[in-house]
């Protein structure tokens, strides 16, 4: 009878994601001898090891009861009782229960406890230690396993938000201005009805862990780990990150802006610029992206449209344009930026905008997937469900956005659009209006014909009945001909 009962206490561990083999496996047997004792399982951590993921089953059909707790070389790092036969450690982040920190080499142990184990009873446990380090990474350790969705499609999300883990602030019960609990800033984000956000708190990631405490509870809503990279010569969210990526460019550790972008492609995050054409100076230090040496292949995107600057000088879109006609690959994403989740008014309230993503699930590295991808729009509005879908057709082939077709004699962007009825359909080329057309219906679909398009890129941008933008999409890059 032992063996399906263990079987039907390991079958919830590996459900989720397809999971790489543990590196160390230990198993067992608690037997009544263990009857209100503590049981290590020591094990050894080499040196480079980036996070420890934890798991523990055992065979529960003779009322045998364990608990689950962690030592370092030398200090306590978590107990999580009976509660959980999961948990992860890293030195950013860790499961609830349990301590982040640095990861030193050498013996630790995995603590069994042991409340209850009858006279004569046998009960095998498993206990398993996972290493992600460089390229290995566990599936088990992300902070949404498995996803919250699994189907692929159109996912709508805030990319840029504060709370008290940097300056976020709200009032308090009595009403005075403090900082503001994470907890706050993510319940106004499901109240608004959004598939995921990016928390990315100034240069930290205090607030990793409290997404992970979090992300159960809000099982509708992807809580994704980010930072604003937040640099004397410009703003950059690190979306998704692994860990901390130090800031500091012109210190000994980070001497110049590359060196901070091969950390960052490092930490597995996506960067992107924040409110890059405001100004940089007393007015706002550090605001603008000044830096010179900019490697732009490892930039992923620009926030194109910050808080409520969609249009003029001070918004990303001039700024983004510029960098697509130089020939640069970048997505337009979009970021409220609030650092209050009560939004008082002239402030973006978490949601608007919001960056729409084309994604094969609901998970951090499938969102992560579908910003680099670029079939994405920006609802400069948020708070309802619209959509421009654009398939660009060329010599036979087509493209999403963020795709590739070879510049053809007849070329044709196909648009779909839902809840914008009235407004008008705006199509761009190298940055520049082309052409327009009347956007009739709830549910509409049109086509632009691109004479002779040539090389470069093309959109297309919704906006309103007053001429404001509504919708801002992402590029088609068109590609010259070779001879
Ligand atoms: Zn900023
Ligand atoms: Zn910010």
């Amino acid at each position: 009878m032992l063996l399906p009962a263990l079987l039907a206490a390991l079958a919830p561990i590996t459900a989720g994601a397809q999971e790489a083999a543990p590196d160390l496996v230990f198993t067992g047997a608690i037997t009544g001898a263990d009857h209100q004792h503590y049981k290590p399982v020591p094990f050894d951590v080499p040196k480079g090891v980036e996070r420890i993921t934890v798991t523990l089953s055992y065979d529960k059909a003779s009322k045998t009861v364990v608990d689950l707790g962690l030592w370092d070389p030398v200090r306590f790092r978590g107990w999580s009782g009976g509660t959980r036969d999961r948990f992860t450690i890293a030195p950013s982040d860790a499961s609830p229960g349990y301590l982040p920190g640095a990861l030193p080499a050498g013996r630790w142990q995995v603590m069994l406890g042991v409340p209850n184990a009858r006279a004569g009873s046998k009960a095998a446990y498993r206990v398993t230690v996972a290493f992600d380090r460089g390229a290995v990474r566990h599936a088990s350790a992300a902070i949404a396993d498995p996803p919250i969705d699994r189907n692929p499609g159109w996912y709508r999300g805030d990319l840029h938000m504060h709370d008290a883990h940097s300056d976020g602030s709200c009032a308090s019960q009595s009403g005075r201005r403090v900082p503001c609990p994470l907890f706050r800033t993510v319940e106004a984000a499901a109240k608004a009805g959004l598939d995921f956000v990016a928390v990315t708190d100034h240069n930290t990631t205090a607030h990793f862990s409290g997404l992970r405490e979090l992300q159960p509870f809000f099982d509708r809503l992807l809580l994704i780990p980010g930072a604003e990279i937040t640099t004397f010569g410009g703003h950059a969210n690190l979306i998704g990150p692994r860990g901390f990526v130090d800031f500091r460019i012109g210190s000994r550790a980070v001497p110049d802006v590359r060196a901070l972008q091969r950390a960052a492609a490092a930490s597995g995050g996506l960067l992107s610029l924040n409110h890059p054409a405001l100004p940089s100076g007393e007015a706002c230090m550090g605001c603008g992206w000044t830096w010179p040496d900019t490697d732009w292949s490892a930039v992923t995107a620009i926030e194109a449209v910050n808080a409520n600057a969609a249009e003029g000088p001070l918004a990303g879109i001039g700024f983004w344009y510029a960098r697509l006609n130089a020939g640069h690959r970048l997505t337009g994403i979009a970021g409220s930026d609030n650092h209050d989740p009560d939004a008082p008014s002239g402030k973006a309230p978490i949601g608007r905008p919001t960056t729409v993503v084309h994604a094969a699930n609901l998970s951090t590295d499938a969102i992560l997937a579908g910003i680099r991808a670029g079939n994405v729009f920006i609802d400069v509005r948020g708070g309802a469900k619209r959509l421009l879908e654009v398939e660009g057709a060329a010599g036979g082939r087509v493209a999403a956005m963020g795709g590739t077709l070879d510049a053809a004699p007849e070329t044709l962007l196909r648009i779909h659009a839902r809840g914008v009825a009235g407004a008008t359909a705006e199509l761009i080329a190298n940055g520049k209006p082309a052409q327009t057309q009347p956007i009739d219906g709830d549910d509409a679909r049109l086509v632009f014909r691109l004479g002779r398009p040539g090389c470069g890129w093309a959109a297309v941008n919704v906006r309103d009945g007053a001429g404001h933008p509504l919708l801002i999409g992402n590029p088609i890059y068109l590609r010259c001909r070779s001879k």
